[in-house]
């Protein structure tokens, strides 16, 4: 679905902001681009959806280069949530979607009171005008700009900031259906527990060049020390010990009056981020 070979790109001020990225993305997969604020992502859905040209390197997108890609039927394809909504802030929820559902041919649109209910968009606010809306509420709506044409590739930045814990937790059920139906899904995160609840793959972006990429799963256990934490009282006092793996197997050699827990001591995706980059997501 998008094949990206030694893509730089330096904006007029002459900051370099990409350094040669290579990466696959395969139709159905959701992948996720995980980096601090300042390291590329933004940079590299821009010319992933054509707001920014001027690259070096190659991109392929639906299988054509993207310098000969026919942009409206391109644009009819996709779909953006950019992380600073992009809607009309005078007209409601309503009327944008409307209003965007005008660029596309009408067999492919979903139906707005329907993607209205997907989003729990309040049913109090859909006439007012997006002005008066939430940062989280106006997400919701982007969201729903976002899925109005059924896109076969959808492109979302930081989808669940600016949300509440329940806006997070729906925005994740979203994705997992949106992927459930086939459609490739190109996320770009700081989060953390999105890249891994979500992706199928990461890439670790850092200072605009890719460290790592692979399935979470993968990362993590390939940088894994696999130790195991037991928790224990003895003699009244709670205490810890950490084990390697084999050394449990030889049943616990300190004294203890009784096990309370044993944790096996799996990195998190930031851990891992942290071990490859040097830096935290932050
Ligand atoms: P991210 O999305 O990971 O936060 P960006 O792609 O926005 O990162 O930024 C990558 C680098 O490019 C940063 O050093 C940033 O300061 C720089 N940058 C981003 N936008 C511009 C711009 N419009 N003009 C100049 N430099 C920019």
């Amino acid at each position: 679905m998008i094949a990206v070979k030694n893509l730089t790109f330096s904006y007029e001020n002459g900051r370099q902001a990409l350094h040669g990225l290579d990466f696959m993305v395969e139709d159905g997969e959701v992948f996720g681009f995980l980096g601090p604020n300042g390291s590329g992502k933004s940079t590299t859905q821009k010319i992933l959806t054509g707001i920014l040209t001027g690259y070096g390197g190659s991109v392929s997108l639906f299988e054509r280069d993207f310098t000969t890609i026919q942009r409206q039927a391109f644009f009819q394809k996709i779909g953006v949530l950019f992380e600073f909504p992009y809607l009309y802030t005078n007209l409601s929820a309503v009327d944008n979607l409307k209003y965007f559902s005008s660029f596309y041919p009408r067999e492919q649109l979903r139906d707005i009171d329907e993607l209205i209910d997907l989003l729990e968009i309040k049913r109090d606010f859909v006439k007012k005008p997006v002005s008066s809306y939430s940062k989280g509420m106006r997400q919701r709506t982007s969201m729903a700009r976002a899925l109005l044409n059924n896109p076969k590739l959808l492109f979302l930045d930081e989808p669940t900031s600016g949300l509440d814990p329940t806006g997070a937790v729906l925005f994740r059920r979203i994705i997992e259906q949106e992927s459930s139906k086939g459609t490739t899904i190109f996320l770009t995160t700081h989060n953390m527990l999105d890249a891994d609840l979500l992706c199928d793959r990461v890439a670790f972006l850092t200072d605009g060049r890719i460290a790592a990429l692979d399935t979470p799963k993968n990362l993590k256990e390939k940088n894994s020390s696999r130790n195991i934490l037991v928790e224990y009282l003895h003699q009244g006092q709670r205490k810890n010990q950490i084990l390697k793996p084999d050394e449990v197997g030889k049943a616990f050699s300190f004294l203890y009056d009784e096990i309370l827990q044993v944790h096996s001591q799996e990195p998190t995706l930031e851990d891992i981020f942290l071990q490859y980059t040097g830096r935290g997501l932050q």
